[in-house]
Parts: C-alpha cells; structure tokens; sequence
C-alpha cells in the first residue's frame, strides 16, 4: 500500500523581516568638509588598517560617514579571499573599487580610476595584487602546456603573458615573479598615463596565508 502523503502544513505568515539601514547619501549634507587627505596620509591609513586586519581587531562592518568621498582608488583582483575594503579594513564606501582577474586593465577599467582620481579627488591609487592568483596560474599553465583557455578567458592569459615572460627565467617562484611583475607594471602604467597625473600611485601586494600588505618597489 502506497505510503499516504502527509498532511499539507497550514502555511503561517513569514516572520517580519527587520528594516534595512538608509542608504547613505550620495550627495555631502551642506557643511561637509570636502577636503580630501594627502596622498601620505590616506596610505598610512591603508596599511594601519591592514595591520588592524590581520592583527585580529578589525573596525568592520561599519559604513563611511554619509557624503564622504573615497580616500582611495583601489585596483585589486577578483579573487574572493581579497576584498580591499576587509584587507584594509576600511568602511565600505571608503574605497573606489575597480577589481578584474589579475589586475587586467582595459578602458573601462582605466576610465573608472579617472573618475576617481579626477572628478572624486582620490589622491591615492593603489594597486594591490595577491599571492596565489589564480589568473596568473592559469597564464603560467597556459604557458607550460600550450592548452587553450576557453572563451573571454583568454584575454586574460594575453594580457598577463608579458609579466610571465619577463620573469619565466629567474630563479624561485614564477607565479610570485609573475604576480610582483604584473602589480607594478599596472602601477608604472598608470603612472605614466597623465590622465591620472594628480593622484599618487603606489603598488602592494597581499599575503596569502596572512593578509599582510606589502609595498612593491
Ligand atoms: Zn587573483
């Protein structure tokens, strides 16, 4: 005999969910102090907030004081274990965010740090790459085996090649020659692009195992 169906549950109402927090504002309440910290400054907040990170006392979560601009520019990766706002731990909102897969730039992307640095007045850009990048393995895979990358993914391998190139023949770790390689190139080409001349440009890269930022030469 077949197994009867148990009695359908009276639905029941959900429970009410709280209220979300307000948005913050995008537009500075009048009286805002619209100036922004020197290039110095907003970089000595950086790395405090990363020894804050990784020293285990963290201020996040938290939001930015309503109408502030962003201090920073960050061109980071997609990779999950790096989010910028939790490795500097910054409010969200601090940050101007641009992150693609091993810091890849296009015109999108260099066009999204000018707005940034031109029309927010981000005096900082920085440009934070990370240990274990898995762009730039699946480049040096590509590299030692010749197997095609499917797709859009391709573009990526093209666009990292050169760092992997320059580096293949040091002695040590290829994916970290690769990832130092490809962080400050970014940095110098940013750098020398004059539609970013007002910001100060700076390289770093993230600790796999620790979430330690260091500055690259
Ligand atoms: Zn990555």
């Amino acid at each position: 005999m077949a197994t009867p169906h148990r009695a359908l549950r009276t639905p029941t109402a959900p429970a009410p969910r709280p209220p979300c927090p307000p948005f913050p504002s995008l537009v500075p309440p009048p009286g805002t102090d619209e100036r922004q910290p020197t290039a110095a400054a907003v970089l000595d907040e950086l790395l405090a907030g990363n020894a804050r990170c990784t020293g285990g006392l963290p201020r996040q979560p938290y939001v930015r004081p309503t109408g502030r601009r962003p201090c920073a520019v960050v061109i980071g990766c997609v990779d999950a274990p790096v989010p910028p706002e939790l490795v500097l731990d910054q409010p969200l909102g601090e940050l101007l965010c641009v992150r693609t897969a091993g810091l890849v730039l296009d015109e999108a992307v260099l066009a999204s740090v000018q707005y940034g640095v031109q029309e927010l007045g981000a005096p900082l850009v920085l440009v934070l790459g990370h240990e274990r990048c898995a762009a730039v393995a699946a480049t040096l895979e590509r590299l030692r085996t010749g197997a095609p990358v499917p797709g859009h993914l391709e573009l990526l391998v093209e666009e990292i090649a050169p760092a992997a190139h320059r580096t293949r023949n040091r002695p040590g770790d290829w994916a970290e020659h690769t990832l130092r390689a490809q962080t400050t190139w970014v940095r110098d080409a940013i750098r020398a692009d004059p539609a970013f001349g007002a910001a100060q440009v700076v390289a770093a890269r993230v600790d796999a195992g620790s979430g330690l930022v260091s500055l690259l030469p």
